[in-house]
């Protein structure tokens, strides 16, 4: 993990801005009853279960609980057929991905990355001042494994990042493309696969990769509890990996996270598949009735695979993004090169009822 003075330093150099703080950057002047889908975060908060948990845990939350962690860690890489040798735990998907680009990149190792993707990996690595290697989307608008791939191979090597689905286009690098992109990993590459997403996806060309950690390929997939399990403010990820690149990146992990947190994903976890297949469902019914919507008004926009969706204005995001905030609906911010596509989160109902609303008098004026 970086130091507390270099992470001061990026905050002072504005460089968290983007990806952490957009939602406190915004709030000034946002009504008091803005629906927010800018964050791509779950509508609703955790489930019962994880809510009873932390109530119990919270009274005893004077103690560290150092011993309890092992069995956590255990039951979270249990939970998709890991060891807890092949995972690392950390506040979000950030800490531990932060991790991996202390670990991968380097002055001559550089991070390689699709064009527009979530920021925060290649901002790190640029405040490093380590190289950075951008690629364009395919025709589909989602990463490009075979440009990914010969950048690494021009490179000598490097970490290749892929947001899958991709944010903020939200679309999936299939499955065979995958496995196209690790029996074909140039020398010196490891491949960084961010599901954050992946829960949301319906193509039957969409796979997680986890198998490849398993099969101990050079890859790490990161994981979060902060979408569809509801719990952003409570800070949980990991990544999954094979065990000597996990003792690569331990170094740069803070410390354990919170026992409350522990205690509210070990609630989750016991309620199994029933309660992630629910959220699912919710979310891409409400998807698809916003896609339906869009499709009848003749709005253009990349068909989502993820809890959000990019639509085009023919207008400058920015734009678009400050007149519905007064109005109070906060979307996503601009991702260039896509400068005329809005991201807007999929919330509940009523949420995207007040966004269809919004838009439509946005979009009229
Ligand atoms: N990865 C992706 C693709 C994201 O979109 C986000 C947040 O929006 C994160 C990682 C970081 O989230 P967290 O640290 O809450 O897991």
């Amino acid at each position: 993990m970086f130091s507390r003075r270099a992470f001061a330093g990026m905050i002072a150099a504005g460089l968290t801005e983007a990806a952490f703080a957009q939602r406190a950057k915004l709030s000034g002047v946002a009504p008091a009853d803005t629906v927010w889908i800018n964050g791509n975060e779950f509508p609703e908060g955790p489930p019962q279960a994880s809510i009873d948990a932390m109530a119990q845990i919270i009274g005893g939350s004077n103690r560290y609980h150092y011993q309890e962690f092992p069995a956590f860690y255990a039951k979270l890489a249990s939970n998709e057929g890991l060891t807890a040798e092949q995972i690392l735990v950390g506040a979000g998907s950030s800490e531990p991905l932060h991790a991996a680009v202390e670990a991968f990149t380097s002055p001559t190792i550089p991070l390689i990355v699709p064009m527009p993707t979530y920021e925060a990996a290649p901002e790190l690595t640029r405040y490093k001042g380590n190289p950075v290697i951008e690629t364009p989307l395919n025709s589909k608008m989602a990463p490009d494994v075979r440009r990914l791939a010969a950048e690494a191979e021009k490179a000598g090597g490097g970490l290749i990042y892929i947001v899958n689905p991709n944010n903020p286009t939200s679309t999936i690098v299939t499955s065979d493309d995958m496995s196209w992109l690790v029996a074909n990993l140039p020398k010196n590459t490891k491949v960084l696969v961010d599901e954050a997403y992946i829960h949301y996806a319906t193509s039957p060309e969409a796979a997680t990769a986890f198998r490849y950690v398993k099969e101990g390929k050079n890859v790490i997939v990161a994981r979060t509890f902060s979408k569809i399990y509801g719990m952003a403010g409570l800070r949980v990820g990991y990544v999954a990996a094979p065990p000597e690149l996990i003792k690569r990146m331990e170094p740069y992990r803070n410390n354990v996270i919170s026992i409350v947190s522990v205690r509210a994903v070990l609630a989750a976890l016991d309620l199994g598949p029933k309660m992630l297949a629910e959220r699912k469902a919710k979310i891409v019914h409400t998807r698809e009735e916003l896609c339906a919507w869009m499709s009848r008004k003749n709005i253009k926009f990349i068909p989502p695979q993820a809890n959000f969706v990019m639509i085009e204005t023919g207008r400058d995001a920015t734009d678009v993004q400050s007149a519905m905030l007064e109005k109070g609906v906060a979307i996503g911010r601009r991702f260039p090169p896509l400068t005329t596509m809005i991201r807007v989160s999929i919330g509940s109902d009523a949420e995207m009822a007040k966004f269809r609303k919004v838009f439509t008098e946005v979009m009229a004026s």
